[in-house]
């Protein structure tokens, strides 16, 4: 059954991926692979299971409006849209949604949204910063060897050091439409800026007319014990981009604008986005979240002491930590032993584990991270 599996992988899918376990079910924190092997899982779908996997209430809440309505055209009213629109709006403090399918197509939306709005062409970004892998998404995301390959890549992008508000300054002029910024940077290994950066970010941007758009696909929901990183500034963005952790697993993104900042009729749209299931379980994920959100920094806390002669840095449950070359190893060691946990970039190894996670699975999965590090 599992060589099967795995030979039909190899001879049908496109081998863009490298992958080791099949993993069939989920619970919590739990999932289970095909040999019924359990494992406490610190990936969460890179970020996305922030209720845990097969949340109680999200699956019924897919099911109920699955019974009801699976789809309808945006060309009429989406019944349960608005009102995930208003969600969205109160816990960013911004003004109006727009749907998409993914995180990267939140930021595509972004992008048309800055350039049709400020009349402007181009981006600026910053070094390790990860936005996507469609045309636009990838422009304005740095890493050299996903973009390189498809370059000439449109919008045009200047990517400036992470953390760097003077190089920010020089590199933002008059056609700057926009400046992409992820409050921590995922993919990166969990790079987290200098404080005031983000403020420094509002004021050139101030300055020059370019929008700030905070890409919180990674950071946002709740991961890092508030709704979105950049509430840990106080700093207002003009755009945030939402995906991975908004409806526990149900494909669905959005980009979040401020007062006068929207799309006119026909700039943009897509069939499925905003779909009423995927409303239905982000509107459910968004009602757990809350009930769980005061908890997030506090079992942030546990992972850190438990792994503090490690050198972790993170914010809630959203942790890095410096490993280098032995990052695989370390990973494969953990699985080997019950724990699932992620190689991010350069050697770091990133646990971005659901937010329901218990206090005793977060021990369990300290001491097994703990020893493998050695
Ligand atoms: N932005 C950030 C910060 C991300 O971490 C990711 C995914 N890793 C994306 C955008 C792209 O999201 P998606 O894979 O849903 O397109």
């Amino acid at each position: 059954m599992e060589q099967d599996s795995r030979e039909l992988d190899a001879r049908y899918y496109m081998p863009a991926f490298s992958r080791t376990i099949k993993i069939v079910r989920g619970e919590g924190s739990r999932v289970w692979d095909d040999r019924g092997r359990e494992y406490i899982d610190c990936v969460a779908g890179i970020a996305v299971c922030s209720t845990g996997h097969c949340h109680p209430k999200v699956v019924r809440a897919i099911c109920d409006q699955a019974r009801q309505l699976i789809h309808c055209s945006n060309l009429y009213y989406v019944p349960n849209q608005a009102e995930l629109a208003e969600r969205l709006v109160e816990i960013t403090g911004l003004a109006k949604a727009f749907f998409s399918n993914s995180g990267a197509e939140a930021n595509e939306g972004a992008i048309k949204l800055a350039r049709i709005r400020t009349g402007r062409n181009k981006f600026v970004a910053f070094t390790h910063g990860f936005h996507g892998r469609t045309c636009g998404s990838l422009a304005i995301t740095h890493k050299p060897a996903i973009r390189e390959p498809f370059e000439p890549l449109s919008p045009p992008c200047t990517f400036v050091d992470y953390g760097d508000l003077d190089a920010l300054a020089e590199a933002v002029d008059e056609d700057t439409a926009g400046v992409f910024v992820e409050p921590i940077q995922g993919e990166a290994g969990v790079l987290i800026p200098p404080d005031g950066f983000l403020q420094g970010i509002r004021e050139i941007c101030d300055d020059s007319g370019a929008l700030m758009i905070v890409d919180e696909v990674q950071t946002g929901m709740g991961r890092t014990g508030r709704w979105f990183a950049f509430q840990h500034t106080g700093v207002t963005p003009d755009i945030v981009t939402i995906a991975k952790g908004l409806a526990s697993g149900f494909p669905i993104g959005a980009l979040v604008a401020r007062e006068g900042l929207e799309f006119r009729k026909g700039e943009h749209g897509s069939t499925f986005a905003g779909g009423p299931v995927a409303c239905a379980a982000a509107l459910a994920t968004i009602g757990v979240i809350e009930g769980v959100l005061p908890e997030v920094p506090r079992k942030g806390e546990i992972f850190m002491k438990g792994l503090a002669a490690h050198n972790p840095r993170g914010r809630g449950l959203m942790i890095g930590i410096p490993v280098g070359d032995r990052c695989p190893e370390v990973q494969q060691t953990c699985a080997e032993n019950g724990v699932l946990v992620n190689c991010a970039a350069d050697g770091n190894l990133r646990l971005i584990p659901p937010l329901v996670i218990t206090d005793e699975e977060i021990e369990t999965a300290v001491g097994v991270i703990d020893a493998a590090l050695g």
